[in-house]
């Protein structure tokens, strides 16, 4: 499958949620993202910003799941926010129905979605968010799939993308 690969690096809590507005706003389509990094790299808050892309209406604010394990928000599409952190037994994916809802016409962002690996779509975008400073944050994109693939190239042209590299 074609795939495509991007790197940025942000350097306020602000500007990791600005890439969330961005393809936020650039979705039109169901999509599954899968977040991996440390606690405290910056998964949630690029959700936030996601949310703001989505047109999630404001009265929302946006928290990790961690002990729900999913939030859902209204939006162009509907938002589901995962945090599998918790989730220690993978049998458990089949409790809270996760499987089900990878099947949903929504965007659906997974915290800690290498634990579920073996589970998502082969049309997937992944971000690897590493600290690599007290404000400094690392994010690499992957994207599997035409689709994705011209998100990508979107972010690339953005200029209000900074931290490109
Ligand atoms: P995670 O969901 O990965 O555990 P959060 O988004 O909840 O991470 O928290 C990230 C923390 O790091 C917040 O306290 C935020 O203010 C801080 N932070 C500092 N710099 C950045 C940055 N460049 N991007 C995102 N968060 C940052
Ligand atoms: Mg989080």
């Amino acid at each position: 499958m074609i795939s495509r690969q991007f790197q940025i690096t942000t350097r306020t809590p602000d500007e990791t949620q600005k890439l969330g507005k961005a393809i936020g706003k650039w979705i039109e389509h169901p999509l599954v993202i899968g977040l991996s990094g440390d606690l405290g790299s910056g998964k949630t808050a690029f959700v936030q910003g996601l949310a703001e892309g989505l047109e999630v209406p404001d009265g929302y604010y946006i928290t990790s799941p961690t002990f729900t394990l999913i939030n859902e928000y209204p939006g162009r599409l509907p938002l589901f926010h995962i945090d599998l952190y918790r989730l220690d037994d993978i049998c458990d994916l089949e409790d809270i129905g996760l499987d089900e809802l990878l099947h949903d016409p929504a965007v659906i962002a997974i915290e800690w979605a290498e634990k579920m690996s073996d589970d998502l779509p082969a049309e997937l975008l992944t971000m690897v968010f590493e600290i690599t400073g007290d404000d400094e944050r690392k994010i690499n994109l992957i994207a599997y799939g035409h689709n994705l693939v011209n998100l990508i190239k979107t972010l690339e042209l953005d200029e209000n993308i900074v931290g490109k590299k």
